[in-house]
């Protein structure tokens, strides 16, 4: 078992079996009861002293299930532009896939449990920073109704020293997806030149990862399995960052390797909800250039997806199993002498090039279909018009940047927005507003703006009661921003033992107005719902986790 863990390069495989380090003492710190009930149907309330003990062995690594073989996936993958060769993953284990009552496969897997063969130099593990920030996310973003990696657990190893900047204690987070598969996943085959392997893994993904039903529904003008695939991999990254666009969600780490087959957001390092609008935001201190600031996402999305599409090439030009084994044999053959007539290949691989070309044209599409519709709902129109985007959405979000206005106080402030009454605007937002250089200006664009935001509402006949209560259902009063985030990490360092499973309530709950039965939780949720404390304005994270 020793020597698993030994690292080296693994050729000509995805993943090899590893098993996690065991650890000594660990704690649980929380289970995410939401996760847990509805992926894996565990009601955790009903376990006793025993069943729990049996849990945290398996969730800190320390015991194997009977008749699982645990395994690391080996991925490579573009890092700030530039393709580095197989990274990944050097310190995560799979442990099973469970299939829940409605036949979805979910694949569990612990982060930070020690070494595997594509460690590389580093260590294995990870720190109750980054594990907390990643627990309290993914339950954050899902509640919002982002497509999403899960968790279900967050342990802590207090006897497992961790030397980052300085000595930490560790941390283990199981978390639950799907499919763990990357674009990266594809690449380290592609710049292997292992074409049997990529068009394992291409197979793999079409029949047991998307099902090859659901590819086969999609439009004949994507071409084959391959180009299906492709296709619904990019319709459903375009939608996962117009969500991202939508709730204020800067990833900070878009490489090749961080970008899920699925389109859900995973990997979450140095993320962050936006405090005030600021298009330009780069959560990522290392990040120097801003290549995934705020408004690159959408961008980056399509660069990463182009590299993705270069994997995949020849198996979406390849007509038949003819073009296909020629695929795997790597020679195809020259079938004319002709210069006039392309080759085979060529054909091949320029067909390819056209259905590519054909999706990714279309990304823009779904990327603004998606994500009006969410803007609409945060505004509370009931339906789409062709002049919003450019009447009102954009405006507005102008408006935001200019007087540095809180992106999600404000949507929630809207919520209250009556179309009887002119006085809403100027009080709410004179609050808001406290931060604008330009105090008086900013309430005369505001103003002009709530005007037509008026007029639109009442064009559609909008009732103030019922846009309210349907407002509120999609503008968040809590958000995970970095600042809160920070709170818990510190508070629960320093052995507080409340703090973190409250805050993922919140999480869970992020519309919810607690109200005066929630007794002391009131005072906490007032404190995390409200304005960003000075020292918590526009944190950036770095990547050293
Ligand atoms: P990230 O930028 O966090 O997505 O990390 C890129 C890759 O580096 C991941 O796939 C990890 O497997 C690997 N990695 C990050 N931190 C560690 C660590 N402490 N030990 C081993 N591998 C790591
Ligand atoms: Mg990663
Ligand atoms: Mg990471």
């Amino acid at each position: 078992v020793e020597s698993q863990r030994i690292s080296r390069p693994v050729k000509k495989a995805a993943f090899t079996y590893v098993v996690p380090e065991p650890v000594k003492e660990p704690k649980l710190l929380a289970i995410a009861e939401k996760a847990a009930k509805e992926i894996l149907c565990l009601d955790i309330n009903n376990w006793s002293e025993e069943h729990k003990a049996k849990f945290l062995e398996v969730v800190s690594g320390n015991r194997i299930a009977e008749g699982t073989f645990p395994w690391s996936h080996c991925y490579g993958g573009h890092q700030f532009g530039f393709f580095v060769g197989q990274l990944g993953d050097g310190r995560v284990i799979s442990l099973f896939e469970a299939i829940n009552a409605e036949n979805e496969r979910w694949e569990l897997q612990l982060k930070g449990v020690g070494k595997t063969p594509f460690s590389r130099a580093a260590d294995g593990l990870a720190v109750l920073r980054s594990s907390i920030r990643e627990f309290l996310c993914s339950e954050a973003m899902a509640a919002l109704g982002v497509p999403t990696s899960r968790v279900l657990s967050i342990v802590h190893t207090p006897k497992r020293m961790v030397q980052r900047e300085i000595l930490e204690t560790g941390s283990i987070v199981c978390r639950l997806s799907p499919s763990w598969i990357r674009f990266g996943s594809f690449e380290i085959f592609f710049y292997r030149m292992e074409r049997k392997q990529s068009r394992a893994l291409a197979d793999f993904v079409v029949e047991e990862v998307y099902g090859y039903k659901a590819l086969e529904t999609s439009d004949q003008k994507y071409g084959n399995r391959f180009g299906r695939l492709f296709n619904e991999i990019s319709r459903r990254t375009a939608k996962m960052v117009a969500y991202w666009q939508a709730v204020g969600f800067c990833h900070g780490v878009m490489n090749t390797d961080n970008m899920s087959i699925l389109g859900l957001t995973i990997d979450y390092g140095p993320f962050a909800f936006l405090d005030i609008y600021d298009p330009n935001w780069i959560c990522n201190h290392s990040d120097y250039e801003g290549r995934y600031s705020f408004r690159n996402q959408p961008t980056a999305c399509i660069w990463n997806l182009l590299k993705l599409s270069h994997t995949l090439q020849e198996l979406i030009g390849a007509e038949d199993e003819v073009d296909k084994q020629w695929f795997l044999d790597g020679n195809y053959p020259y079938d004319n002498d002709d210069d006039d007539k392309p080759s085979k290949k060529n054909e091949i691989i320029q067909r390819g090039k056209e259905i590519i070309d054909l999706i990714l044209g279309e990304f823009q599409e779904v990327f603004l279909e998606e994500y009006e519709n969410i803007m609409i709902k945060k505004l509370g129109f009931n339906t789409l018009q062709s002049t919003d985007l450019e009447n009102i959405i954009t405006p507005l979000l102008n408006l935001l940047a200019t007087h540095l206005i809180d992106y999600h106080h404000f949507f929630r402030t809207l919520c209250s927005f009556r179309t009887t009454s002119s006085d809403f605007p100027l009080n709410s937002l004179q609050n808001l507003l406290k931060k604008s250089r330009n105090l008086e200006q900013a309430l005369s664009d505001f103003n002009s703006w709530f005007e037509i935001y008026r007029q639109r509402l009442s064009s559609e006949g909008s009732d103030d009661v019922n846009r309210s209560i349907r407002m509120k259902q999609i503008n968040p009063k809590f958000v995970l921003r970095n600042w809160v985030a920070e709170e818990v990490i510190e508070k629960t360092e320093k052995g507080d033992k409340e703090v973190l499973r409250r805050v993922l309530k919140m999480c869970e709950n992020p519309y919810k107005e607690w109200g005066a039965d929630a007794g002391e939780f009131q005072q906490e949720e007032a404190y995390f719902c409200g304005d960003v404390p000075v020292w918590g304005l526009g944190i950036q994270c770095s990547c050293s986790s």
